[in-house]
């Protein structure tokens, strides 16, 4: 593959499951940043700031800073800002949520708010979906960090963002604006934060659903990698399922090493 501007990596399922490392994601980081290759991580998962999730990647032995981490976070906190300047925003969410749009110097309200955003609230109860949908039917706008409907963890797959999405969508009666893949904000603002076009992006994820489609959605070429959730055996019935064609697959991160020449 030639002319890549920038890699924007999956994490789950691409470089770790949970606190596990994938083999060879700690080489193929190191060779990128030998070979001058612009990366970031990005990631749908919105609970974790950018350091945070820089210090999971480090506790794995990869090497990663914040600033290299785009989160579902920061890239809702930036469709807001951009959108809705100045607005009261309810959130709904935990720590990497509420940082994020602290620093983007939105004003966080627990009350009649313009904007409710929405990610991953393992603390969600009726009283928070009772409020959010009235909010949401008086006329605030719907904003889902990532529809991902399950959260893989180490304790087994959990109820994802999407799922306590889909419990506000049918009590306000309003659909959200997703900014995570599978659509295609959160990409179109990883290739912003590397100061290069969509077009020179190139998206590398294990998953079909989200990364591949997203890739697609927002012009990027992509790279499938058969480290997680899409293998060799259900690759066609993702590939009918979603409509969405990698540019190319690997078989591992070895493979996307040579593939990319680092
Ligand atoms: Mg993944």
């Amino acid at each position: 593959m030639k002319d890549i501007g920038a890699l924007l990596i999956d994490l789950d399922g691409t470089l770790f499951h949970g606190g596990i490392m994938i083999k060879d994601a700690d080489r193929l980081i190191a060779g990128l940043r030998v070979a001058g290759v612009p990366f970031l991580f990005v990631t749908n998962n919105s609970s974790r700031t950018q350091e945070q999730v820089a210090a999971h990647l480090r506790g794995m032995g990869i090497k990663a800073e914040a600033h290299e981490v785009c989160t579902s976070s920061l890239a809702s906190a930036h469709f807001v800002a951009q959108e809705s300047p100045g607005a009261r925003v309810a959130i709904l969410g935990e720590e990497g949520l509420h940082t994020a749009f602290k620093e983007a110097g939105l004003f966080v309200v627990d009350e009649s708010p313009q904007v409710v955003v929405q990610g991953i609230y393992r603390a969600f109860d009726y009283a928070a979906l009772a409020k959010a949908s009235r909010w949401i039917r008086e006329g605030a706008r719907f904003v889902l960090t990532n529809p991902d409907l399950m959260l893989p963890t180490d304790d087994g797959v959990m109820p994802g963002a999407g799922s306590i999405g889909a419990a506000i969508e049918a009590a306000s009666g309003m659909p959200p604006v997703v900014i995570g893949k599978p659509e295609a904000y959160m990409i179109r603002y990883a290739a912003e934060m590397l100061g290069i076009p969509v077009e020179q992006a190139v998206v590398v994820g294990d998953n079909m659903r989200t990364d591949i489609s997203a890739g697609g959605k927002a012009g990027c070429r992509t790279i499938l990698v058969l480290t997680g959730i899409t293998t060799r055996d259900n690759y066609e019935d993702y590939a009918k399922l979603t409509g969405a064609v990698p540019d190319l697959i690997c078989e591992d991160l070895a493979e996307l090493m040579v593939t990319l020449g680092v």
